[in-house]
This record gives structure tokens, C-alpha cells and sequence, in this order.
């Protein structure tokens, strides 16, 4: 046989597999039986639609021979085998499903051991155990078969083969044994049973071997005969199936992360059990981090779909709203049809049924972790918060009484237990103070910005919880909810914000009505940005600030102008330059209106720019700015 080098990447994997200390070599065991089983779905689903494949579901099995003599493990499937092409290029390759992201850093070799226990790495970890792989594969509808046989990283080699049947031979040349490791133990009958009991039992299929078993001998009394006899080695219960009193946490952990490719163990395991009209058992797991691409167009949604233990849909996305998008699990029904089409699925009844129940399931769930395990909920939040936010904010605010009490804020809030914690609106509302009608918010890039929001800043010292908004989707979202029981939003930003008496209110009323050719003059001066010029009295120490009228506020507008399809059609906030009625700048302005317009003209400019920076907005005309600034210096 020729010899053909593996992928750089698949060597140092394998490097790894051959020189490993890693202590769990048995996973190997599990990491083939596990590629067994999923080769006879593929052929299992294919048998659904093409009459060629003649096996009925009871003919599937997976087969282990042990061989003490030649020391060889062998583990034989029916399933769809390979062709000689894929032969190479799923085993000359490392994984290419993204499932398993290798880490090169040798730093992290702890790290990557670790990887390896918790969800194995395929087909190679056979290569901790043995040191010859030969493996004879024939693809369905092929016919004839290749052998593939490696020694490890130097190499493998391929060639064709005779295979009567569909389906593929691993058959494992065990290493020698040594002082640490007894390899031989995987040949012992006894091994491999608690191996399978252990970490292959939910398999589907039977996984069968011969096994040797000591009956009493007929007619003579105290002597015994070895009768041999094909035994079933696994339950084919899937986890899911059992009562939650046979499943420890750690088994459904390592199940979803064998089976989602997670990791992290999951921060909340749901289970649900439907009797009744739909008769159904979900098992939901949360996700401890959101996948990379979990916020991009490539994240697809959905749960996996099974009839009575069969899956027939890997991802069924009708099953999920998008605001519980990063939920990961199954469903199986006994209801469902196994060949049922994607298109009538779509349009189940039963699956809506379904979709609804899990819908109220999981906001259950979310909301008992908000109440018992606030920790683990600001995690989760943290991780999922935006998709809530953004479900609130999708359909019309359709879905605002099931997730508006799930969704967290941060806050001016200073009793919180510790820096950086999040509060609720039913906290929030909680504390409010007696004359407050509204709830308070001011939005920004970061805490930091906001809070250095002069009027922020204000409604603050006045003693006001403000929650501030550093998601561009939290404005958003509140404008759809409009409010939280009959308390309406108020951005501490808007000009219809005022929390002074009434005779204050009076006063300021009084002053900008009389002012009004003054303004007027000012917000000429400074262009057609702005919608209008006013005293305020609302400011502690800054000169100005500025506010927006209706219901685009500043920190929207450029969100807005942000978006890629934004272009051409540029939303205006109605932008308002508010001056501080008690700075000594007020005095200054009204006298200059008098005495010296010109110099008013330059000064509004100078103070409209000053707005732009307190607020943290971009300056249109920072060379003009510096110039003005300049002219009053010299
Ligand atoms: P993974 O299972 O994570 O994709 P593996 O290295 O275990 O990675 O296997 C690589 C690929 O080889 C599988 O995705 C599958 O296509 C193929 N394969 C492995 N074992 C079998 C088998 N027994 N029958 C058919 N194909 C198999």
C-alpha cells in the first residue's frame, strides 16, 4: 500500500492520541460506537425515501469482537459505509463539522486533555489504544469496499477491498501492554459490558456481542457448560426516556455535551413530560455561553425532532420562538409520523401544540432561575440577554407580557450587592420614589458616558434610580413596550423631562417665553441641526446639555444612521440645546444679545459644539470649533 500523509492538523491531533497520558483512553470505545450509530441513521432516514435499502429498522446493529489471541477489538456497523474518497477524507482530516475546534497552544495542553474527556475527538482517540487501525468500509449502493490502515501519525494507507455487505469494519490492533496501562483489559467481556453500560447505553441500536455464559449441565448435578450466546450489551433507552430519579446531573450534562458540541456543562437542565391530548417528553438544556456565531446570520435555531426514539428532524426550528433561540434539546413524540415531510411538519398542528407548551416551559423556567439563582440568571443574561430584548422589540411588542420581566438593566442603583449587577423592571418600579411617575433612562455606549450625561447627572443627585441603556437595542425595545404596568419610559435626555416645582416650572416658563428672539437668533446662528434653543433648569453645574423632542432620541438617531441600509434616508432627532438658566453663561448670553450679536452668534456655536461633547456626540466641524475657540483666547 501506498502511504499518504494526514493534514498537518490531523497529525499533531494524532501525535497527541498516540503519545497521550491522557487517563480515560476508554472513551475510544464510545467514540466509535458512537460513529456506528450515526451511520446507520443516515442509512435509516435514506431507507424512508428509497426503497433500495432493503434493512428494516430490527436489522440494524453494531457488533464487537474481541480477539485475545490476535489482540484485535473489533466494532462493525451496517450502517451507510464510505467510498473509498470519503474513506480519505474523514479519516485523513481532523473533524471538519467545527464541532471540535483544535487549540494549537502548547500551553493548553492541560486545556485540550481536558477536551478530549469531555466530549472525545472521533475516530482518532482509537489511536490511544491501539497502535494499527485498519478499517474496511463499503458505502450503500457501492459495490465494492476500501481498506484504510494507519499506524499513526506517519501515515495511512488505502486500497480496494472485497465487503459483501454496506456498512464498516474498525478493527483495533490493541498496544502492548505496559505498567500503567493494561490495553488487553478492552478485550475482556467483562470490560466492554460496563464500558457500554456506561457511556452507550441510550444507542439506539442494539450493540451485540457474543459472550460466554456458564449454564448447569443436563443430567449431572454441580457441573457446568460455556454456552455461547449473542447478548444485547445496551438498554437503547435514550436518557431522555428515563425518570428524572435515574439521571444524575452529570449524566444529562455529559449527554448535551456529547451531543451539542458544548464545552461548558449547561447552566439549567428543563425536562418535560406531556400526557394527555399530545403526548410528547422534551429535554431542553440552556447553554452556558452563547455559541461564536450565535448572534449572526449562520446561527440556526431548533430542537431536535424524534418519534417515539427515532429522531427524524436534526433541527426543527418551528419548535422554538427567536427569542428563545440559544435553547438546545429534543423533543420526542409519539404522536409525530416517522416519515412525516419537512412541509407538513410546518403546518403539524400537533408541533404548534408543542411549540406553545415549550414557549411557557422555558419563561417558567428563566423566571424561577431570576428568583432563586440570580447569579446564574445575570450569566445567562449575559449571554442571551440582547435575544430577549430583541423579542420584545420583534412582532409589534407581541411577546412583551411573556418576557418583559425577564429581561435586566444596568442601573444607577446603588444598594446592589455588587458593582455591576443588573436590576429588573419590577425592582425598579419597586423602589420608585413617591412622586415619580416615570421610569427613568438615559442611553449610551457605556455606564461610564452616561453617567457623565449632565442631566443624568441631575435626576441622579435628585436622588432618581436611572437605568442606563448601553445596548442598542434597549431604547428600541422599551418604545415598543411602551410601558411596564401603566409606568411609561421617560429618556432623562427628553426636554419633556422636568422635576422641578411648579413655581420653578413657572419661572423657566416664564423666562424662555420672553427669551424667545433671543433663542431664535441662537438657533439660526448655529444651523439647521438643531430644532430649537432653551433655558433649562434642570442642570446642577453644567452650562448646557442637549435634549430631544419626540420620540427619537439622540443616542437613536445614531443608531439608526448606523445601520447598513441606513444610507439616503437619515432619521432626524429633534435636537434641542438646552443652557443652564443658573449658570453665570445665561447672564452672559442675554447681555451679548444687547451689546454684541455677532459675538452671541460665534459663542452659540461654540456652546452648541460643547453639547455635542458632554452628550458624547460627534463634532460636525471640529476646525471651526478649535478656530472660534482660538479667537476668544487671543
Ligand atoms: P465526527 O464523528 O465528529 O465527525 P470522526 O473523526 O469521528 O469525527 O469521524 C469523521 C467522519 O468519518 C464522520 O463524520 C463520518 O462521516 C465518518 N465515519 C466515521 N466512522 C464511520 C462509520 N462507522 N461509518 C460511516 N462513516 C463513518
Amino acid at each position: 500500500m501506498e502511504k499518504k500523509q494526514f493534514k498537518t492538523e490531523s497529525k499533531k491531533l494524532l501525535d497527541m492520541m498516540v503519545h497521550s497520558i491522557y487517563t480515560h483512553k476508554e472513551i475510544f470505545l464510545r467514540e466509535l460506537i458512537s460513529n456506528a450509530s450515526d451511520a446507520i441513521d443516515k442509512l435509516y432516514f435514506r431507507s424512508l425515501t428509497d426503497d433500495s435499502v432493503s434493512l428494516k429498522h430490527d436489522d440494524y446493529e453494531i457488533r464487537i469482537t474481541p480477539d485475545k489471541e490476535a489482540r484485535t477489538l473489533t466494532i462493525e456497523d451496517n450502517g451507510c459505509g464510505m467510498t473509498q474518497e470519503e474513506l480519505e477524507t474523514n479519516l485523513g482530516t481532523i473533524a471538519k463539522s467545527g464541532s471540535f475546534e483544535f487549540k494549537n497552544d502548547p500551553d493548553k495542553e492541560d486545556e485540550n486533555i481536558d477536551i478530549i474527556g469531555q466530549f472525545g475527538v472521533g475516530f482518532y482517540s482509537a489511536f490511544m489504544v491501539a497502535d494499527r487501525i485498519t478499517v474496511e468500509s463499503r458505502a450503500f449502493g457501492e459495490e465494492k469496499g476500501s481498506r484504510w490502515e494507519s499506524e499513526g501519525a506517519d501515515g495511512y494507507g488505502i486500497e480496494s477491498c472485497e465487503k459483501e455487505t454496506a456498512g464498516t469494519v474498525i478493527t483495533l490492533h490493541l498496544k502492548e501492554d505496559t505498567d500503567d496501562d493494561k490495553y488487553s483489559d478492552y478485550l475482556e467481556e467483562y470490560t466492554i459490558k460496563e464500558l457500554i453500560k456506561k457511556y452507550s447505553d441510550y444507542i439506539r441500536y442494539p450493540i451485540r456481542m457474543i459472550t460466554e455464559k456458564s449454564v448447569p449441565k443436563e443430567g449431572s448435578e454441580g457441573e457446568f457448560d460455556t454456552v455461547q450466546e449473542d447478548e444485547t450489551l445496551n438498554s437503547m433507552i435514550p436518557i431522555w426516556k428515563k425518570d428524572l430519579s435515574e439521571v444524575t446531573d452529570d449524566e444529562y450534562s455529559a449527554f448535551y455535551q456529547e451531543k451539542f458540541f458544548d464545552f461548558e456543562p449547561p447552566l439549567r437542565v428543563i425536562r418535560q413530560k406531556a400526557e394527555g391530548t399530545s403526548e410528547y417528553i422534551a429535554l431542553l438544556f440552556i447553554p452556558g455561553r452563547a455559541p461564536f456565531d450565535y448572534y449572526s446570520k449562520d446561527f440556526e435555531k431548533g430542537l431536535s425532532l424524534y418519534s417515539s426514539g427515532v429522531m427524524i428532524m436534526e433541527k426543527c426550528k418551528d419548535l422554538l420562538p427567536d427569542y428563545f433561540s440559544f435553547v438546545k434539546g429534543l423533543v420526542d413524540s409519539s404522536d409525530l409520523s416517522l416519515n412525516i415531510s419537512r412541509e407538513m411538519l410546518q403546518h403539524d398542528r400537533q408541533l404548534k401544540v408543542i411549540a406553545k407548551a415549550l414557549e411557557k416551559k422555558i419563561a417558567g423556567e428563566l423566571t424561577k432561575m431570576l428568583d432563586e439563582e440570580r447569579d446564574v440568571y445575570e450569566k445567562f443574561f449575559n449571554n442571551f440577554g440582547t435575544q430577549l430584548k430583541w423579542g420584545i422589540y420583534s412582532d409589534y411588542g407581541m411577546h412583551k407580557g411573556l418576557l418583559q420581566d425577564l429581561i435586566l438593566f444596568k442601573s444607577s442603583y446603588e444598594g446592589k450587592p455588587e458593582e455591576g449587577t443588573l436590576v429588573s423592571l419590577k425592582e425598579y418600579t419597586g423602589r420608585m420614589k413617591e412622586d415619580q411617575e416615570k421610569i427613568f433612562y438615559a442611553s449610551g455606549g457605556s455606564v461610564e458616558k452616561i453617567k457623565s450625561i449632565p442631566q443624568v447627572e441631575s435626576v441622579i443627585a435628585k436622588g432618581y434610580e436611572v437605568l442606563f441603556f448601553t445596548e442598542d437595542i434597549d431604547e428600541f425595545a422599551i418604545q415598543m413596550m411602551r410601558n411596564y404596568y401603566e409606568k411609561e419610559f421617560l429618556n432623562v435626555c427628553k426636554d419633556s423631562l422636568n422635576l422641578s416645582s411648579e413655581e420653578d416650572k413657572e419661572k423657566l416658563k416664564n423666562e424662555n417665553e420672553s427669551k424667545a428672539d433671543m433663542f431664535k437668533f441662537m438657533k439660526e446662528s448655529i444651523g439647521d441641526k438643531l430644532a430649537k434653543v432653551k433655558f433649562t433648569n434642570a442642570l446642577e453645574n453644567h452650562p448646557v446639555c442637549l435634549s430631544s423632542e419626540g420620540d427619537i432620541s439622540v443616542e437613536m438617531e445614531n443608531i439608526l444612521n448606523k445601520m447598513p441600509d441606513a444610507q439616503g434616508q437619515q432619521v432626524k432627532a429633534e435636537t434641542v440645546l438646552e443652557i443652564n438658566m443658573n449658570h453665570p453663561i445665561a447672564k452672559r448670553i442675554e447681555s451679548l444679545y444687547e451689546t454684541d450679536k455677532d459675538k452671541l452668534a460665534d459663542y452659540s456655536k461654540i456652546l452648541y459644539a460643547q453639547a455635542c461633547l458632554i452628550n458624547g456626540m460627534p463634532l460636525e466641524n471640529p476646525t471651526e470649533l478649535s478656530e472660534l475657540v482660538c479667537g476668544l483666547m487671543v
